[in-house]
C-alpha cells in the first residue's frame, strides 16, 4: 500500500506531514511522491490567506474527482477555517480536524480496515531534505489583528522538554546533521519552568548534532539569552528570523503586535553587539489598513538601517474572520503591491550585500544535493545559498547531508560560489 502527501504552508505543516509519513512507514506503507499512483493521499492544508485556503480545497476536490478509488484525507488549517458546507461539497473521504490530528494515521488506516500498529518509540518523521524539523509547540493566543492562526490552531501547547530532546536524538541517530526548531509561536515554549533558551541550550549540547537552527521567533518574545547562546555554541546557527511585520508604532499597535520600534531597536543592537555577523530575517506586511506614506517610510528606514539579509514581504490581504478584515482606511491593492515591490528590491540588494561580505571567508554549507554539473548545493549557517564546484564524483555520495567548508570566490545572484579545490579541510 502507498500514501502520498501534498503539504501546503509553513514549516509546522511540513513537520506534521513528516510525522504522519513516519507513522505510515512504520505501519508498512510506502510514501510516494504526490502525483504517483497510491491508495491514500493526504492534503495537509494551509489557510493563512483566503487564496491559500481555496487552492488547498480546489486540489482536494480535483484529486477526489480524478481518482475516486483513492482515500483522500484533508487535514490542516483549512479544515478549521473553511465553512462546513464548503468542506462537505469537496467529496473527500476524511476530514481530520484539530481535535483528531494526532490520530490521523490511525483513522485513515481504520477506514481501509487495516490495523494500526503503535510505533515502538523509534518512529522518526520522514523528511525530504537533510534538515529535520523539530516541532516543540503548537498554537498561539496573541491574536494579531490580521492573523487567522489562533482561530485555527488554538491556544499554545508546548511539548514535553524531554520528549523534544528524545526526538532530536532520534533524528541524529537517523543521520540528520541539522535540526530546525519549529512551532507556531516558539517564544511561548514552556515546560515546567523551562523556556525556549533552556531547550535550545540542551539541544545544542546533544552529541552528533552538526547544526541547530532556531525557527522564526516573535520579536516581542525574543530573549537576549538566545543571542548569548548563539555566540557561545558553534552548533547554533547565527541566524535569527524576527517577523517584525511593520516598523511604525501606530501600525504595530493596530496590528496588535506586542512591541514598539524602540524596543526592537534596543534588542537588535544588543543582538548585533553579541553576534556582529549574525544574519537577520524578517516578514513585513505592506498596505495594512491606514498605512500612510509616513508609516511606510518608517518601515523602509528601519529595514535599511539593520542588516536584514532574508526579507519576506507580503502585500496585506484581508483574511475573513480576523479583526483587521473589517478595519476602515483600506489601502488600494496597487499601492500595497507597489510598496511590497519596493521593499522586495531593497531586500534583494541587502541580501546580495550581506552575501558579498562572505567572499574570501570560510563558509560552511550542509550539502543538500548535487546539481547536473556536479556542484554541491546547500545552505550556509546564515541561510545563504551555496554552490561548491568540482567535487570529485567518488566523494559525492558520502558528502550528501554533511557539512562542507569552503571559501566563496564570487556570487551568482545571491548564491555563494566556490570550488572544492579551495575548500578548507
Ligand atoms: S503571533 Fe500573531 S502573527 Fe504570529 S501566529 Fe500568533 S497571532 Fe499569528
Amino acid at each position: 500500500m502507498r500514501v502520498s502527501f501534498k503539504t501546503f504552508g509553513c514549516r509546522l505543516n511540513q513537520a506534521e506531514s513528516a510525522l504522519y509519513q513516519g507513522l505510515f512507514q512504520s505501519n508498512g506503507i510506502d510514501v510516494v511522491p504526490f502525483g504517483e499512483e497510491c491508495e491514500i493521499c493526504v492534503i495537509h492544508s494551509c489557510s493563512v490567506t483566503g487564496r491559500a485556503e481555496s487552492e488547498c480545497l480546489r486540489i482536494a476536490r480535483r484529486l477526489k474527482h480524478s481518482a475516486p478509488q483513492m482515500l483522500v484525507v484533508l487535514s490542516g488549517c483549512a479544515v478549521e477555517s473553511a465553512a462546513e458546507s464548503r468542506l462537505q461539497k469537496l467529496g473527500v473521504d476524511l476530514i481530520v480536524d484539530r481535535a483528531h490530528k494526532n490520530d490521523l494515521v490511525q483513522i485513515a488506516l481504520s477506514r481501509l480496515a487495516k490495523p494500526y500498529i503503535e510505533p515502538d518509540g523509534k518512529c522518526v518523521p520522514s523528511f525530504s531534505t537533510h534538515r529535520a524539523l523539530l516541532k516543540i509547540q503548537d498554537g498561539c493566543d496573541f491574536y494579531c489583528t490580521y492573523c487567522i492562526i489562533p482561530y485555527n490552531r488554538g491556544a499554545p501547547v508546548s511539548r514535553n522538554f524531554q520528549g523534544c530532546l528524545d526526538e532530536a536524538r532520534a533524528f541524529i541517530d537517523a543521520g540528520f546533521r541539522e535540526i530546525v526548531v519549529t512551532g507556531c509561536n516558539i517564544g511561548c515554549y514552556r515546560d515546567q519552568g523551562r523556556t525556549l533558551p533552556d531547550l535550545l541550550e540542551a539541544l545544542a549540547a546533544l552529541p552528533g548534532l552538526g547544526r541547530l537552527r532556531c525557527g522564526s521567533i516573535e520579536p516581542g518574545t525574543v530573549e537576549l539569552r538566545i543571542a548569548e547562546l548563539i555566540a557561545a555554541h558553534p552548533t547554533l546557527t547565527p541566524f535569527l528570523h524576527l517577523p517584525l511585520q511593520h516598523c511604525d508604532d501606530r501600525i504595530l499597535n493596530r496590528m496588535h503586535r506586542r512591541y514598539t520600534v524602540a524596543e526592537m531597536r534596543d534588542i537588535l543592537e544588543k543582538i548585533l553587539d553579541l553576534v556582529p555577523r549574525i544574519a537577520l530575517g524578517s516578514d513585513i506586511i505592506t498596505g495594512f489598513p491606514s498605512e500612510d506614506d509616513q508609516a511606510f517610510s518608517n518601515t523602509l528606514d528601519f529595514i535599511q538601517e539593520y542588516p536584514f539579509s532574508n526579507l519576506h514581504v507580503f502585500p496585506y490581504s484581508e483574511r475573513s474572520g480576523t479583526a483587521a478584515a473589517d478595519f476602515p482606511e483600506r489601502i488600494p491593492h496597487n499601492v500595497r503591491r507597489e510598496r511590497a515591490r519596493e521593499l522586495i528590491r531593497i531586500g534583494s540588494r541587502k541580501r546580495r550585500e550581506y552575501a558579498a561580505g562572505w567572499i574570501g571567508n570560510r563558509v560552511e554549507t550542509v550539502v543538500e544535493k548535487f546539481d547536473r554539473q556536479g556542484g554541491a548545493c546547500g545552505w550556509s549557517a546564515e541561510y545563504l545559498a551555496c554552490r561548491v564546484a568540482d567535487v570529485p564524483p567518488a566523494q559525492r555520495e558520502q558528502m550528501t547531508g554533511r557539512e562542507l567548508q569552503f571559501v566563496p570566490e564570487k556570487l551568482d545572484g545571491d548564491t555563494l560560489l566556490g570550488s572544492f579545490n579551495t575548500q578548507l579541510q
